[in-house]
């Protein structure tokens, strides 16, 4: 589990959204195609721009984190999520390009 301190470091670096457990959008923000796979992520970041890839990448770097990307969710192993980890969500369209 991350610390306020560390989610505020993390959310202050993004122009998308970071949500983690407890949030009322976790449930929604974690769930993939294949249901059965109930996987837990530190952290989710719900990309908005290339540079919230970098800050994701470099706070799992810092923190040890495992690393989980979604492109749209649909692996049916579930390698879009991993427990403990952080996801880098990029199913959603960037509000900017680089
Ligand atoms: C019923 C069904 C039908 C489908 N039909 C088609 C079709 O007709 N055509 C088609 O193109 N696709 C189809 N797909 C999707 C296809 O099978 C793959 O699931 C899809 O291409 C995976 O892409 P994604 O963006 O959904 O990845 P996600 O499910 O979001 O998975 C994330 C991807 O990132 C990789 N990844 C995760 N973590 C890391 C990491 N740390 N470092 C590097 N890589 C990482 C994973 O291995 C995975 O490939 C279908 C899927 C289903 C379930």
């Amino acid at each position: 589990m991350l610390n306020d301190a560390e989610k505020e470091n993390l959310r202050k670096q993004l122009e998308g959204e970071l949500v983690t457990p407890g949030d009322a959008a976790y449930d929604e923000a974690r769930r993939i195609f294949n249901v059965m796979i109930d996987r837990h992520p530190a952290a989710i970041v719900r990309c908005a721009a290339a540079s919230d890839v970098v800050a994701a990448v470099q706070f799992a770097r810092e923190h040890d984190l495992r690393v989980s990307i979604k492109g749209a969710g649909h692996n049916v192993s579930g390698n879009a999520i991993c427990d403990n980890g952080v996801m880098i969500d990029n199913s959603r369209p960037p509000s900017k390009h680089p």
